[in-house]
């Protein structure tokens, strides 16, 4: 099993639960249409990675998003997460009403940095990737069409959540393509106050 750092100790996510389309720029971007109930997906354990990785034959697109991470079922955990997607790929699942996970669930699809312990206000969490010193994402909790708890409370309708699952709340207008030697400096602020910050270099 595949771990993340929560203050310095592992954890062992069961699973990985994405929210698409939360932001109204981003559902723009890709022309998508606004969806009525959270749009949610899943990523395995075996997704999980410290390192993010280019690939020479797909074209891999980030998307920054805040993640949060659940104990006792509670949401009481935070740090940055990269959805790394294989554009293309998704898109033409998409047109063929098939499952992402090929584009979305595949080793390596799931960066994050370290989580903390929050027990601030949720909706004051905010986040900003900078891509080699340029501000590329940002968006916070009210911009999102769906809050952390309306999230928390719709994925509970149907999946049991287990201590260490993580929460990825979708992402802000601003995507693009990954290209080896990019910096990646993903950040998350509670208002002003700096909360999570990790860099990674595309390999
Ligand atoms: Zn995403």
């Amino acid at each position: 099993m595949r771990s993340v750092k929560l203050n310095g100790k592992k954890i062992y996510p069961s699973k990985i639960i994405c929210v698409g389309r939360n932001y109204v720029d981003h559902i723009r971007e890709l022309g998508n249409e606004i969806p009525a109930e959270p749009v949610i997906f899943l990523k395995p354990n075996s997704a999980i990675s410290s390192q993010v990785r280019s690939s020479a034959d797909v074209d891999i697109h980030y998307e920054g998003e805040m993640v949060l991470l659940v104990l006792a079922g509670r949401l009481a955990g935070v740090g940055f997460g990269l959805d790394l997607t294989k554009r293309q790929l998704q898109t033409s699942l998409k047109a063929k009403g098939l499952p992402w996970e090929r584009a979305k669930a595949f080793d390596g699809a799931a960066v994050f940095s370290e989580f903390v312990i929050f027990d601030g206000n949720i909706d004051d969490l905010r986040l900003e990737l900078y891509i080699n010193g340029r501000l590329a994402q940002q968006g916070g909790c009210d911009l999102m069409m769906h809050k952390p708890d309306s999230i928390l409370a719709e994925v509970r309708t149907f999946l049991s959540l287990e201590d260490g699952d993580l929460i990825m709340t979708g992402t802000p207008g601003g995507v693009g393509e990954i290209h080896p030697g990019d910096e990646f400096t993903g950040k998350i602020f509670a208002g002003q106050e700096p909360v999570v910050e990790a860099s990674w270099v595309v390999r």
